[in-house]
């Protein structure tokens, strides 16, 4: 098992790339945080009691939460398998737990987003609760308005995917994620895509340099 993460704003296209990517590749596996997250908040476990005022709030939760049940994924991942790693670490302390977990991370790719495109993407961002697949109303259409094409539930807007939120989030990617640029580039293992050329080629270009 290896593990490639994946850098970059909200929006710039990281879950959609990545759910791309292991739909179409056997030996890829996409977790995201944020999906961990949202599938506890939804369960009322006890963690998804404590993150969700967070993440309603467009802040990180506290980074004891998240990395544990990131450290049981990666524990539970083993064989010819590369993890994407969406939306963890983000921020250094959690880049520092995940060396400490002695997680054997590949490479890091950065998904590169002007902010003023970001807020766009967001506003049109529709999810399956059921199956987790992306769309957007105008890049990403389902076939059916308002459906999802793979499992035919009716798609919904993310709670914190309203424009005020969406302001905070940016804030929180530039302070305490970006840093995580210099990060990975220092340990040598920093790689870019510029995300603003389609779903395909994104996933193509991400697949040929991660
Ligand atoms: P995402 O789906 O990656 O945009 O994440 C949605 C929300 O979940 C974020 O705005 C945070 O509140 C929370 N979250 C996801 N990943 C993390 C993380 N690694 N650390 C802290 N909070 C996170």
């Amino acid at each position: 098992m290896n593990i490639v993460i994946l850098l970059g704003a909200p929006g710039s296209g990281k879950g959609t790339v990545a759910g791309k990517l292991a739909a179409d590749n056997a030996n890829l596996k996409h977790v995201s945080s944020g999906d961990l997250l949202r599938g506890a908040v939804a369960k009322g476990t006890e963690a998804g009691q404590q993150a969700k005022a967070f993440m309603e709030a467009g802040k990180l939760v506290p980074d004891e939460l998240i990395a544990t049940m990131i450290k049981d994924v990666v524990a539970e991942t083993t064989g010819d398998v590369t993890m994407l790693l969406d939306g963890f670490p983000r921020n250094l302390a959690q880049a520092k737990i995940l060396d400490d977990m002695g997680a054997p991370v590949k490479s890091a790719v950065l998904i590169d987003v002007p902010d003023e495109i970001i807020q766009d993407r967001i506003a049109g961002r529709r999810t399956c609760p059921k199956c987790k697949a992306g769309y957007h109303v105008k890049n990403l259409p389902p076939k059916v308005d308002g459906i999802c094409d793979v499992c035919g539930a009716a798609l919904t807007i993310r709670k914190d995917d309203n424009p005020e939120t969406v302001k905070d989030r940016l804030v929180v990617y530039h302070q305490q994620t970006e840093p995580l640029i210099a990060y990975y580039k220092d340990k040598g293992i920093l790689k870019a895509v510029n995300g603003m050329t389609g779903i395909s080629t994104v996933a193509a270009e991400f697949l040929k340099v991660m």
